[in-house]
């Protein structure tokens, strides 16, 4: 089966197309700047400037790319007959992948107070995706999904019970594609079954987020009603102390869409050293810069933390996953978020941690009771599959 992927925000489409019975990517790419000057999709390795006014225009002529005859991949738009679509929350409703129907368009519109910024763009690259791909089977797989098999104890907040059953108030927790896929490809590694493992898994981007898994299943994650709270961040602050934008409001005179702006925008890692880039922070603080130095210790030292408090909170963990850009490439961070931890049980081997490759790999020592791995995430990869598996249980 054929799945093309879509990741749709407010100005681009990210796209990726799948020979899934082939296990190929048969393209890959996304479009910027849509409905501004210079839109460009980048599609494989070649860019093109292609001014669109709206993603309609974008999906067209990503159809037109994918069917030319001088870089095409397919031979008709037909073929494209599963469409899998991202979609950032999906609330209390949504807690597996779905067949896109009215229902489905209405409840992910009626999340758009829990996600702004996303859903708003997510439902209009779904609502053009229908348009353009009218015979196609179209899926949507939330972020949020993953994280629904969470107890009451880990995502209620201890807040009034009123703001939970009238405003939703509540832990949702984001990134579950890549937690959930990283997941699934440790049970491989490790020859088990999912079910039966508990893992801690680290997704560390530019937004960073941490799970903790029992048997198979999200038990608690970092990231809460938004993905603002839990780790720092590139540019996010991840926990502070909830009064924090009240005092701001009152004492610096600032409103609360500025303090989010703030707190979304100019935080974590660019908030203390200027920079929210891990590999220019590192570079920074090898080179003597305060800031920097004092950066990487918030970031390694709340990372610590959260590692300890799920192991706590797990009764054993068979595994520590990293993911992600900074999560695969960085051996200086897993090793700053692993060491002194043997007194846990856990040990890295620093000669495999310092081993480049894009391959799935172990990087504990033989003495360490909880494995160590590196695993790259392939959220796309998950969407196409979970979108397969959705369009075959339908029929
Ligand atoms: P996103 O959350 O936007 O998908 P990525 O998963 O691509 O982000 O991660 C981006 C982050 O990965 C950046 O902070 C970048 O500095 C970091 N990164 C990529 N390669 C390395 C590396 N070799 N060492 C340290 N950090 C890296």
């Amino acid at each position: 089966m054929k799945v093309l992927v879509l990741n749709s925000g407010s100005s681009s489409i990210k796209f990726r197309l799948f020979d899934l019975d082939r296990d190929q990517v048969l393209a890959n790419g996304h479009y910027e700047k849509i409905g501004e000057n210079d839109s460009t999709l980048h599609y494989n390795d070649r860019s093109q400037v292609n001014n669109v006014s709206n993603h309609q225009g974008a999906l067209e002529f990503i159809v037109e790319k994918l069917t030319s005859s001088e870089d095409g991949v397919i031979q008709s738009p037909d073929e494209l007959t599963a469409i899998g679509h991202r979609v950032v929350h999906g609330g209390e409703s949504f807690k597996h992948s779905v067949l896109i129907d009215s229902e489905v368009l209405k409840a992910i519109e009626e999340m758009i107070p829990l996600a702004p910024l996303h859903n708003p763009a997510n439902l209009q690259g779904i609502q053009m995706s229908l348009k353009v791909f009218p015979q196609a089977q179209q899926v949507a797989v939330f972020d949020t999904a993953f994280h629904q098999s969470m107890p009451e104890s880990s995502y209620r907040y201890a807040v009034p019970s009123d703001l939970y059953a009238e405003y939703s108030v509540r832990k949702y927790g984001f990134h579950g594609s890549s937690h959930k896929y990283v997941a699934q490809r440790a049970a491989k590694y490790l020859n088990r079954k999912l079910d039966e493992l508990n893992l801690i898994t680290i997704h560390l981007g530019n937004g960073c987020s941490i799970t903790a898994i029992k048997n198979g299943r999200s038990y608690d994650t970092s990231m809460g009603l938004t993905p603002l709270e839990g780790l720092m961040m590139g540019t996010r602050c991840g926990d502070i102390d909830p009064a924090i934008p009240q005092y701001l409001h009152q004492r610096a005179d600032l409103s609360y869409g500025e303090i989010d702006r703030l707190l979304n925008k100019s935080s974590g890692l660019k908030g203390i050293s200027g920079n929210n880039d891990v590999r220019q922070v590192i570079e920074a603080a090898e080179s003597g810069a305060a800031p920097a130095k004092l950066a990487l210790e918030m970031y390694i030292h709340r990372l610590k933390k959260y590692i300890g408090g799920y192991m706590a909170i797990l009764d054993r963990v068979d595994a520590i996953i990293f993911t992600a850009g900074v999560g695969e490439n960085s051996s200086f961070i897993r090793e700053k978020a692993l060491n002194e931890m043997s007194h846990l049980g856990v040990q890295v081997d620093l000669e495999k941690n310092e081993e480049k490759s894009r391959e799935e790999r172990s990087i504990h020592s033989p003495d360490s009771q909880t494995d160590i791995l590196v695993i790259p995430t392939n959220e796309e990869l998950l969407i196409a599959r979970e979108t397969k598996e959705t369009i075959q249980k339908s029929h």
